[in-house]
Formats: structure tokens, sequence, C-alpha cells
């Protein structure tokens, strides 16, 4: 602390993120990573615009890229919004589109950067909780907000909601942006991209990180009616005009042209993550239902503290949370076959020795 920080800054706690290992090597399932790298041909088109032309300020309006997400969506461009990753468009939603009137409303476990952002942007918040099967009831989200963030699937939970939900998140606040954050819609859950016609109050974000394997080049999106897009770009071209480098811009646009390995690793991806909850459920995980690239599992007898500390010395990253309501549980992400089955095999042994000295 020091006499020349902000009120803001002097009352912030910034968010975590999951550690990147710099030395030693690890089976990394913490950060929710695609463990199948970008296509070679994406790879390409970034080594194609590495060249004399990084000398110049990349596109400010990421046309191209725009126009690309636009025409497989079927939407006009102006309804797109591109950013340094979701987490940058969803800094922007914040800012462009809740009030400070009322509490911006979001579950009490969920992405913890919607906090942070609140607090960032001095905005009042009310954490909802979920039920016991960490689910949402959409009644909670009928009173007067400031704004309401959803997470759809949600993490760290996994859980997806169905859109005749969002539906009526939506309908009983058609004075108020409800964003829904789409990060991992595509390993499993159903996009309110096709709500977007009927709903004024709706932007949905999602994101290069995740299905698309660009987690390193940080690029995201948001979609929704011209009237949104266009605060953003207010909110972006008075924060950074150029926020998506050049270089992002072809790798993306490389990425979002393939279907063909991007199909093909989200099932991979889908397919180990129902193996892995399987064999942890077997071995007494109560392990919640996954329309994601990872898994939210907590034992019976074994804490998730101790799990989590025994897999790292075994050279496997996970995630854990600190609060109460989940910090016996485990946030894995789903890697290639052979680490789910390294995953499988090292908790199998962890938690044989413990019941066995408990036993
Ligand atoms: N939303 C959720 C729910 C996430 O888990 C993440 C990844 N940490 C993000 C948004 C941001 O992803 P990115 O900035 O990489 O697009």
């Amino acid at each position: 602390m020091s006499k020349f920080w902000s009120p803001i800054v002097e009352k912030l706690v910034p968010y975590t993120p999951g550690e990147q290992p710099t030395h030693q090597k690890f089976i990394k399932l913490n950060t929710n990573e695609n463990p199948y790298g970008p296509l070679p041909l994406v790879i390409d088109a970034i080594r194609a615009a590495t060249d004399d032309g990084l000398r110049l300020y990349p596109d400010p309006t990421a046309a191209d890229l725009k126009n690309a997400i636009a025409s497989t969506l079927k939407l006009d461009v102006n309804y797109v919004f591109v950013g340094n990753g979701s987490d940058e468009v969803l800094a922007h939603s914040f800012n462009a589109f809740f009030h400070r009137t009322e509490p911006v409303l979001f579950a009490d476990v969920t992405y913890s950067f919607y906090k942070t952002y609140c607090e960032l942007y001095a905005l009042r918040y009310r954490e909802v909780c979920l039920n016991e099967a960490f689910e949402y009831d959409t009644r909670d989200y009928c009173v007067p907000c400031g704004g309401i963030v959803i997470a759809n699937p949600n993490a760290p939970t996994g859980i997806g909601m169905r859109l005749e939900n969002i539906e009526k998140i939506l309908t009983q606040n058609s004075d108020i942006v409800v964003i829904v954050d789409e990060a991992y819609v595509d390993f499993g859950g159903e996009s309110a991209v096709e709500l977007l016609r009927r709903f004024e109050n709706l932007v949905v974000l999602q994101t290069f990180s995740k299905s698309r394997s660009l987690a390193g080049l940080r690029v995201g999106f948001a979609i929704a009616q011209p009237h949104l897009i266009e605060a953003l770009q207010r909110v972006k071209d008075s924060f950074n005009s150029y926020p998506v480098g050049r270089l992002a811009l072809e790798g993306a646009r490389a990425a979002w042209a393939d279907h063909e390995w991007f199909e093909k690793t989200r099932q991979l991806v889908i397919a180990d993550r129902d193996r892995m909850s399987e064999g942890l459920k077997a071995i007494g995980f109560r392990v919640l239902p996954s329309a994601t690239n990872f898994i939210f599992a907590a034992h019976e007898s074994v804490p998730g503290e101790k799990l989590f500390a025994a897999l790292r010395s075994e050279g496997i990253l996970v995630r854990r949370f600190s609060d109460d309501r989940t910090k016996n549980w485990l946030r894995i992400s789903v890697g290639t076959s052979q680490d789910c089955a390294l995953l499988l095999a090292s908790t199998r042994k962890i938690v044989a020795g413990a019941v066995e000295r408990t036993g």
C-alpha cells in the first residue's frame, strides 16, 4: 500500500489466475486450456503476418475477423465486437452497461473476475446463492438490479443452464443488460446467440481461448444488437484503439475458418471429460455434470486441499479455490487422453492411500 494509491486500488482484490509454471514440467490441468494445439495452418497464418507489416498498427476495427464471425453466425457485422481476450470484453461490458444505482447480480459460485470488475468500476454487486446442486433458480433474478452476468456453462461448476431459463431472465429484466459469458459453450452448452434478434438487452461473450486452442493469443468477442455493440466500441475507443494485434487477428481468423479440427478436438475433449468423470465417480467423488472442458469434483472423504497437494507432488496441476463453499472441490481441466488417464491413476493411488491410513 502507498499513499499514492487511489481509494479504488486500495480496496481492489485482483483476480488470481491459475499457476503458469515456468520451470517445472507439469501435466497442466489447472487453467482450462485446450490440450490440442492450434492447427498448423493457424501457426502458418501467424507466421505469414510476422513481417515488415508489424511496424504498422493493426486494423482498429478488426473488420476481417468481425466479418468472418458475423458471417458464420448469420448476423450483420455490426452485431460483433472483438477484444483482447473475453476478459477485456467482459470488463468493457461491465463498464458500458451496468448501473450503479442497484447491485449487479451473479452467482455465489461463478467466475471470480465478475466481482473484481465490479470493484474496479465501483459497481455494487450481490452474489446470488446457487442451490445445493450448484444450479440457478431464475426467480432469484427477478429483483431490481443494475445488471446480470451469467456464465453459461458456469465456471467452475461446469453446469449448463437451459436456454429457456436464460430467456426467462432476459424477459424478467427487459430494462437491464444481461451478459451471458459463453467461454465454454462449445463443449456442450446451449448458446444464447439464437436469442440475439429477439432480446435487445442480451450480450453474448465467446472466446478463442478454449475450443479454438488460442489462449496464448488473447482474442475474445461479444455478440449483441448494434446499439449495445456501439457502446462497447465507445468504451474501447476511450481506452485502447488497438486491443487486438496483427498476429492475433490473423491467427484468430485462420482458426475461425477451420471446422474440421475444431469439431474433432472438441469431441475428443468431450469424450475424455465423460470418461474422467465416470472414473472419478467410481472412486468416491461427487462430480457435477459438466458441459465444459473441465470437471468440478469433491471426494467424499479426502479433503480437496490434500488431493490438490498430493497431485501437485505427482506433477499434476489442478485448480482449487479457497472460499468456504468450494474449498473441498477441485476443478480439473480435460487434458489429452493420456493426461486424463494419468490424472485418474494418480488420484486412485492418492485416494487409496488416504483411505487406508484413516481406515
Ligand atoms: N469467462 C470465463 C467463465 C472464464 O473461465 C474465462 C477464462 N479464465 C474467461 C471468461 C476469459 O477467457 P479469455 O480472456 O481467455 O477469453
